[in-house]
């Protein structure tokens, strides 16, 4: 873990934040209809500038470590196709990780598979103080779209790798939720029903605090959220994404339509 006291944060300068805001990026909803918005927090592996993976970093560029490598295109397709908003981080989790509260110990994730990791390894007052002015403008950004729209449900974006700390995982798809369960049992078998190895709460549990971006906007917004994860080896398949996206599809629009039926009854 990272060790630098809250007072350090609040004491350090805090000058114009807005560069962060080039490391966020919205899709606006196009359809006032669209039935769910749509969050990924580990999109990209982009660093800003200042920040490095060299030397003893260097294995980390194009890993899980760094970032869900699929997620960020699964999102934008399943946006296009529902005419949905969504917000993608443009940062990499190894500078700052959207997806933890701010008290995380991995917030600023200083190990991984054992190995400490240099860039992370001394942040001092101004580097934090940069990595959490991101990690508020992609929650800013999530503000805003769900302020903006009226969708009924959220859905995070995600994908693990298939083989972690030496096991091979066999789940492909891992449908993850804290408060929802009825929804995630009924979006898990449609995954089951077209074909997926599909899973609840797996590879890890959403009742662990790890949906936790998705999660919070969701719930002083009104909406019931679920987080996706899917294999990375099937994440960066287009025709994989195609049939995902097909399943998200007509579970979302059919939720929401029914969410409305109940409002109305
Ligand atoms: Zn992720």
């Amino acid at each position: 873990m990272t060790t630098m006291s809250r007072d350090a944060v609040h004491s350090a300068a805090s000058p114009d934040a807005s560069w962060a805001d080039a490391f966020v990026e919205s899709v606006a909803e196009r359809d006032a209809a669209a039935p769910l918005v749509l969050t990924c927090e580990h999109g990209s592996e982009a660093l800003p500038f200042g920040f490095a993976l060299d030397g003893g970093d260097a294995w980390l560029r194009g890993t899980h470590w760094a970032f869900d490598l699929g997620a960020a295109e699964l999102t934008r397709e399943l946006a296009v196709r529902l005419g949905a908003g969504a917000v993608v981080a443009g940062f990499s989790r190894l500078v700052v990780d959207p997806n933890r509260p701010l008290d995380s110990d991995t917030l600023v994730r200083d190990v991984a598979e054992g190995r400490t990791i240099a860039m992370n390894a001394d942040v001092d007052a101004g580097s934090l103080e940069r990595r959490l002015a991101l990690w508020r403008a992609y929650h800013v950004a999530l503000d805003r779209l769900f302020l903006a729209s009226r969708a009924p449900l959220a859905l995070s974006v995600h994908s693990f790798t298939p083989v972690y700390e030496g096991a091979v995982r066999e789940v492909e798809v891992g449908v993850l939720f804290d408060r929802e369960e009825a929804l995630a049992a009924e979006l898990f078998a449609r995954f089951r029903e077209a074909g997926f190895e599909a899973r609840l709460n797996e590879p890890y549990s959403g009742k662990l605090g790890l949906i936790y971006s998705v999660s919070a906007h969701a719930a002083v917004s009104g909406r019931r959220a679920l987080e996706l994860e899917l294999r990375q080896d099937l994440a960066v398949d287009p025709a994989v994404r195609a049939r995902v996206c097909a399943v998200l599809a007509a579970f979302s629009r059919e939720v929401a339509a029914k969410l409305a039926r109940a409002d109305d009854g």
